[in-house]
């Protein structure tokens, strides 16, 4: 299946004022177009992206919008939105079977948002991100010279959804609706335009961040929004260190990186007491922000009494998928006097990548002797040091 992405910048924001297009202006450093055409530009989903654009702008266009690594193509805007929709839509691909469409003005759309309204597309022809109501709606009616407006009715705030972008909808769909503006109709947005044409177009649960910035006023919001993004979820990597240190003991079984090692002394722990585990185990979840594993494993619960570590390791794995992290790799340094890791390191990396879900290839595990220096130099304790690197899945 293939995707094209049209953003919809033909505009010129007469409710904005100002001296140039409000898509021009920057949030957070960044000019609001060039999050918007990044955000689609970046997603995996997407093929190719159209930029419907104001003609002084296609005319000395800025450079983030000159080289892409996907194909991107400028088109000039027309005079209404769905004109400027309309060329977009000619200039796209004709192997494309599907459009996701968005507001140029909307730069803090998820690509998580942009996934799921692309989906529900594909599965029902058409889809539009849109916000249940919060505050109640009325109609109104405005009086004579439009200075004073009177209730006419209240509308069941249940049934009221506000329509954000992305919209996506199949060719054929988009087609038909896109029909409807030859024949004069004027409307806001495409997904009217598919409804009208009789089409079904399913509801994608919006983004309250996914503010459209219309007036001056809107401003100041997308600065508070362009810095909690960039100081969390739009960063696409994650590091995270752990540290884990037992004693060694007589009696019980060395077990490291899941993996028994010839021994005459094991490590002293409520578990399996398995310090490689442990260090990794703390490395993702702290690069997840998600804890620590005495948080999510506390040594006062039973269920934990001897469990294996590399279940508990499973479990963390768990925690930070779930938070839509996958580990691109983890090095591990293992800091013992005795034995010597360096036989067992093939099998302790394969089986780490066994129960973290990755290839062995993404673990790294390294020998180190503490000069006969502290504790672990005079051999009475096994200390791991690891660090994790993790990226954020773009679906
Ligand atoms: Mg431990």
């Amino acid at each position: 299946m293939r995707t094209a992405a049209i953003v919809a910048a033909g505009g010129h924001g007469q409710r904005f004022g100002g001296v140039r297009p409000k898509q021009l202006y920057e949030v957070g450093g960044r000019a609001v177009l060039e999050r918007s055409v990044a955000l689609l530009l970046e997603h995996p989903a997407v093929d190719e992206v159209v930029v419907a654009l104001p003609p002084e702008v296609l005319a000395d266009p800025p450079p983030y919008l000159r080289v892409s690594v996907k194909p991107l193509r400028l088109v000039p805007g027309g005079a209404r939105r769905q004109d400027s929709v309309s060329n977009a839509f000619a200039a796209t691909s004709d192997d494309i079977d599907v459009v996701v469409i968005h507001d140029a003005v909307r730069p803090f759309a998820s690509a998580d948002l942009v996934s799921r309204t692309i989906a529900a597309a594909v599965e029902s022809g058409a889809a539009v991100a849109a916000l249940a109501a919060r505050d109640t709606i009325k109609r109104v009616r405005h009086a004579g010279d439009a200075s004073a407006a009177f209730v006419q009715e209240t509308l069941p705030r249940s049934e009221m959804y506000l329509a954000q972008t992305p919209q996506a909808f199949t060719r054929r769909v988009l087609r038909d609706a896109l029909a409807l503006v030859e024949q004069g109709h004027d409307v806001t947005d495409e997904a009217t335009l598919a409804e009208r044409a009789g089409h079904p177009v399913r509801v994608v649960e919006g983004e309250l961040s996914n503010i459209k910035i219309t007036l001056p006023a809107d401003l100041p919001v997308a600065e508070v929004i362009a810095r909690e993004g960039s100081a969390t979820s739009s960063a696409p990597f994650r590091v995270g260190t752990g540290y884990d240190l037992h004693r060694l003991v007589d009696g019980r079984p060395l077990i490291l990186g899941g993996v028994p090692i010839a021994f005459d002394r094991g490590l002293q722990g409520h578990s399996d007491a398995d310090v490689v585990c442990h260090a990794i185990t703390d490395a993702v979840l702290g690069a997840a922000s998600a804890g620590d594993i005495g948080r999510h494993f506390p040594d006062t619960d039973p269920r934990y009494a001897n469990a294996s570590s590399l279940d508990l390791l499973r479990q963390a794995m768990e925690i930070v998928r779930d938070r839509g992290l996958s580990v691109i790799n983890v090095d591990v340094v293992v800091v013992a006097e005795k034995p010597k890791v360096a036989p067992y390191i093939d099998a302790m990396c394969a089986r780490l990548a066994e129960f973290m879900g990755v290839d062995a290839s993404c673990i790294s595990i390294k020998g180190k002797t503490n000069e006969g220096v502290d504790a672990t130099g005079r051999g009475e304790a096994i200390a791991t040091h690891a660090v994790a690197l993790l990226c954020k899945r773009s679906q």
